[in-house]
This record gives C-alpha cells, sequence and structure tokens, in this order.
C-alpha cells in the first residue's frame, strides 16, 4: 500500500474544504470497500479524510413525510429500522441481501452508493481498464463477459454498478444531499447522481471533486406491495447477476429497477408506466437498447423470467 496522511475531521463542512484544498483526496466511511482497492493499489489516495466522526448517523422524519438517512447511517441499522422496514420495505430486503452481516454492520449509507465495480478487471492491475486507467482499453470486451452490463454500456465500459442499497433507492427516488469545499449545498435526484460510461467511465457519478455526501432522503412512502429479488451465483455473499425491486399497486401499476445489468440502476420511466400491460412490456421498454455479449445474453432471459415471476408475485 502507498503512504497516505490521514486527518479526522469535525464538521461536514470542514470535511469537504480538506478534500477540496488537498490534492488526492479521499473520504473514508467504513472503509469496507475503499481500502481494499487501497492494498491492490487500485485506489492511491495521498490523503484520508476520516468521517465516522461527524454526525451523520441519524435517520430523521423530513417535514415532507418522508425520511433523512444519514451518510453514516451503517447498512444493518438501516435495514433494521421500524419505519424502513413498514414503509419502505423493498429497502430494507435490497440492504439484507448485500454482502454479510460482518460488512452491513460497518458499511455506510453513502460508502454503498459511491463503491466500485467488482469486473475482474478493474481489479487486475496486468490488464487493461478505461475504468481504473483512461484511454488504456477494456480487457472485457473480447474478454470474460458473464457478470458484465446488457443495456446502458458503452464502447469504452461495460461493467455493472454493483449495489443492491442503489437499486432500491432509484426505485424510490431517493434524493442525494451534499456539501461542496466552497460550503455550498446541492441535492441531486437519484435519477442524475450516476453517470453513463460513455467515453469517460472512470467518472462515475455527478459528484464534484472534494464533494461530501450528507444525507440521502426518501420522498413519503407510496404503499404497495414491496419485492426485491436477486438472482446470485451463490445463495449469500454474492454480488447479482440480476436483481429486481418492485413496487405493485392494487390497481397493477407501479414502477421496477434492476441490479446487475448495467452500469447504474437500471429503471426506465416508460417502462414504469407500462406496468399495466405486464411483464413482457416492461420488459421490452427495460431492454430495447441492449446490447449483450455472447457470454452474457443470458441475463436476458433470466431478467425476463425474474420480472415476470416478481410481478406476478407483487400483484398476488
Ligand atoms: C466481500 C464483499 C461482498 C460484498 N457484497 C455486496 C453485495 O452483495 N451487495 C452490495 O450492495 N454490496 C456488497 N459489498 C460492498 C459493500 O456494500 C460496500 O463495500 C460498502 O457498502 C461500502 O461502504 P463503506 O462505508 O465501507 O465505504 P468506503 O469503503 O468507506 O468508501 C467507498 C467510497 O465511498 C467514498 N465515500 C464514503 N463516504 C462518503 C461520503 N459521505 N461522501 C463522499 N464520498 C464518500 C469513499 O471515498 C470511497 O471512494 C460487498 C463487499 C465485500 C468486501
Ligand atoms: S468493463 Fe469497465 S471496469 Fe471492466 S475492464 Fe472494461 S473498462 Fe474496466
Amino acid at each position: 500500500m502507498k503512504a497516505f496522511t490521514y486527518e479526522r475531521v469535525n464538521t461536514p463542512a470542514e470535511a469537504a474544504a480538506s478534500a477540496g484544498r488537498t490534492p488526492h483526496a479521499k473520504f473514508i466511511a467504513g472503509g469496507t470497500n475503499l481500502l481494499d482497492l487501497m492494498k491492490l493499489e487500485i485506489e492511491a489516495p495521498l490523503h484520508l479524510i476520516d468521517i465516522n466522526t461527524l454526525a451523520l448517523d441519524k435517520i430523521e422524519q423530513t417535514p415532507e413525510g418522508g425520511l433523512r438517512i444519514g451518510a453514516l447511517v451503517r447498512n444493518t441499522d438501516l435495514a433494521a429500522d421500524e419505519r424502513v422496514r413498514r414503509d419502505y420495505a423493498v429497502l430494507s430486503r435490497a440492504l439484507l441481501a448485500g454482502a454479510s452481516g460482518q460488512l452491513r454492520n460497518q458499511a455506510t449509507t453513502a460508502g454503498n452508493l459511491l463503491q466500485r465495480t467488482r469486473c475482474p478487471y478493474f481489479y487486475d492491475t496486468n490488464q487493461p481498464c478505461n475504468k481504473r486507467l483512461p484511454g488504456s482499453g477494456c480487457a472485457a470486451l473480447e474478454g470474460f463477459s458473464r457478470q458484465h452490463a446488457v443495456v446502458g454500456t458503452s464502447k469504452a465500459c461495460i461493467a455493472t454498478h454493483p449495489s443492491d442499497m442503489a437499486v432500491a433507492m432509484r426505485l424510490l427516488d431517493a434524493v442525494v444531499e451534499t456539501v461542496r469545499p466552497d460550503g455550498q449545498k446541492r441535492a441531486i435526484p437519484i435519477a442524475q447522481f450516476y453517470r453513463a460510461p460513455g467515453t469517460t467511465p472512470h467518472i462515475e457519478t455527478d459528484l464534484a471533486p472534494g464533494e461530501l455526501i450528507t444525507a440521502v432522503t426518501l420522498p413519503a412512502p407510496l404503499g404497495g406491495s414491496h419485492i426485491y429479488r436477486k438472482v446470485r451465483d451463490r445463495a449469500s455473499y454474492a454480488f447479482a447477476l440480476v436483481s429486481v425491486a418492485a413496487i405493485v399497486q392494487q390497481d397493477g401499476s407501479g414502477r421496477v429497477a434492476l441490479g446487475g445489468v448495467a452500469h447504474q440502476p437500471w429503471r426506465r420511466e416508460d417502462a414504469d408506466a407500462a406496468m399495466a400491460q405486464g411483464a413482457q412490456a416492461v420488459y421490452d421498454r427495460l431492454f430495447a437498447e441492449a446490447q449483450p455479449t455472447h457470454e452474457n445474453a443470458f441475463k436476458l432471459t433470466l431478467a425476463k423470467r425474474t420480472l415476470a415471476s416478481v410481478l406476478a408475485e407483487a400483484r398476488a
């Protein structure tokens, strides 16, 4: 691991200001992703800003009837919160489908949103990877791509976003709250938070350099039947091949978002509008522009079947 300096901060504004003025600085929250990447020298920050002392670990009611989830709320605590279990069950279920109990005890809300891809070539520094080393190429295009994205890809990168929680957040129309190094605050709808890979897959979100996530807010509860179904190679401790998050109302309307299929949690509003027409219509809109590789085309069949099964269960 490369040498780095370390700092603890007292306020979110102080954290962002420090990140803004220090070259190659990174925030560290639970450290469950960042430390692994540092040990492999895939991430090599020169300065670590430990944000664990910040008072960002509360889940509070908003005046609009929703919830504000502090950036440092641990995945275990969020999944177990009574209000989340009752009103946002899809979020609780998505969290519990991720990682392991020990990891969820340590992992934070903001860190989970910002975890990096699990593409094996991203982790292998002998291989070209545009996400790790911009302009070096993409080993996955001609390599093993069974786990990779089938939609929303680019010629520069076909990696998936690995988070389960982010899929539920996208379904719920969460908003990411931040503070910038100059002290300005922002609220970013999650639909605009993640970037498509395009020609710059190393730039994954709309966050500016040094911008700190302070909270994630959820709108007032939507009601309906909540399901999160994750299909994976092993029953636990494995990332999704395909996951489906759905909220279905009694009249058949609703919304769906998918994990394991794209560079970001995958949701299309025209697919939601087709909910009353049935699973095939929803699938057709979600995957209209799919471009699978020869190794991962099976994900389209898997997504279609999982979607049909989830919607049937929700309606029943
Ligand atoms: C073996 C293993 C299995 C896993 N399986 C799953 C799984 O099945 N599903 C799943 O969803 N996840 C899985 N994970 C990933 C895990 O959920 C993430 O590692 C975790 O959520 C990251 O949170 P953290 O707080 O530890 O982030 P950290 O490692 O501390 O940080 C991650 C990134 O976020 C940045 N960051 C952190 N907080 C902030 C902030 N407030 N503002 C701005 N930037 C910030 C850091 O600088 C860093 O770049 C697995 C991880 C491991 C190691
Ligand atoms: S798919 Fe993306 S992360 Fe994987 S090798 Fe290609 S550029 Fe890198």
